[in-house]
């Protein structure tokens, strides 16, 4: 997977010019530094991108143009990804569970910023990391809703146990912090409300003043015609809550989406290979490709359908099954998708809004999986 060099004017020009036979993945840089800029102008505190949602040298490169300055990262691989892309930009290590050798790792390209969320990986950074100028956050979780599912069953501490972690953390002259992640595509604001309002609980109980609170990611990109992201309300919410909870000691906050960021700077384009029988429609992509995501958060309505000429199918929407190219019965998108009634072998299947979890998760699964990707000025087909 590369880029090519020339730049097309949007998706149709490409597709109808190319008539490619793999799916394809647009890139607008121009909308991606949108995006940066948008969250960069109106968060409270600093932006880092999680750089597992998508992490193309392209989208770093461009994110770091449009003015990110940090970066959470989750492995020594992403880690090296960044100290070569933006050599000066913070690095956030907030992946709660590492191995020894990763701690090494991190420590030798200067990390200066870990979350933890239990006793035992606690004692391995104030065993293995020196404390001077260096960050802990201590993540913790709720059993709260709002998010496309929950991540709290993995990492978190219990709001008890992060109090017993934050005085460790302290004690050992670490710089004291709080993080949460409250889910990926979380489109309730108020699940922001409840995390920042327990970490003040946290801190107090802990006796110890945080430097500062990372409220994670999870913040949405557009995904359904109807529920257009709320980000500058979230914003506000969150700036709110935060001078309410903590008061005079108000941390300095950091957010650190990966969605957000990069979702809407991708649109991805798969061919109809097949409408069987004029019923199910097969497409060259599926849940083993970059759609991945679909059957775990829910599907993408953000979709329009072009003829092999590049005209956009306009017939009445009619509910489909629509499968993958693999054969397994599990690579199928999730309930219906509407689509055009006139929709035909060799069309090809615009979905919006495919910039994360996309290109980093494709697999080669039954041989499929090439995946094209194009630069365009615009993705409005
Ligand atoms: C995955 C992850 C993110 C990014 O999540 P998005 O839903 O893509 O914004 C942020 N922080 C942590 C700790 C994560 O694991």
């Amino acid at each position: 997977m590369g880029l090519s060099k020339t730049i097309w004017t949007n998706p149709t020009e490409f597709l109808r010019v190319q008539q490619p036979e793999t799916p394809v993945l647009f890139f607008a840089p121009t909308v991606l530094q949108a995006a940066a800029r948008r969250f960069i102008d109106s968060f409270p505190g600093m932006v880092t991108y999680a750089v597992k949602s998508n992490p193309l040298e392209e989208v770093v490169d461009n994110l770091s143009a449009a003015g990110v300055r940090g970066y959470d990262c989750a492995s020594p691989f992403e880690i090296d990804l960044i100290r070569r892309l933006a050599p000066d930009a913070a690095i956030h290590y907030n992946n709660p569970v590492r191995a020894r050798h990763e701690i090494a790792y991190a420590v030798e390209r200067g990390v200066k910023s870990y979350s933890v969320d239990s006793k035992s990986e606690l004692a391995k950074l104030v065993e293995m990391v020196p404390a001077e100028g260096v960050e802990i956050s201590v993540r913790f979780k709720l059993p709260v809703a709002g998010a496309a599912y929950n991540f709290g069953a993995k990492f978190g501490a219990t709001a008890e146990l992060a109090v017993e972690l934050l005085k460790t953390v302290a004690e050992a002259g670490f710089i004291p912090s709080i993080t949460f992640h409250p889910g990926t595509q979380c489109t309730d604001p108020a699940a922001w409300e409840t995390y920042i309002l327990t970490a003040a609980d946290i801190a107090r109980d802990a006796g110890v003043t945080i430097a500062r609170l990372n409220v994670g990611g999870g913040f949405p990109n557009h995904r359904l015609h109807g529920v257009v992201p709320q980000i500058e309300e979230t914003f506000a919410l969150i700036d709110r809550v935060a001078t309410q909870a903590f008061g005079a000691d108000r941390p300095l906050l950091v957010c650190e989406p990966g969605r957000a960021l990069c979702g809407d700077g991708f649109t991805l384009a798969a061919r109809v290979k097949a409408v069987r029988d004029d019923m199910h429609v097969f497409l060259n992509d599926g849940v083993y490709g970059a759609l991945t995501e679909l059957p775990l958060i829910g599907v993408i309505d953000r979709i329009e359908v072009l003829s092999p000429e590049g005209h956009k199918r306009t017939g009445d929407v009619l509910p489909r099954i629509v499968f993958g190219p693999t054969c397994d019965s599990v690579d199928r998108l999730p309930g219906e998708i509407p689509l055009p009634d006139d929709i035909a072998e060799g069309d090809f299947v615009v979905v919006h809004g495919m910039g994360a979890y996309s290109t980093v998760t494709n697999t080669r699964f039954n041989g499929f999986g090439e995946l094209g990707m194009a630069t365009v000025l615009s993705l409005k087909i």
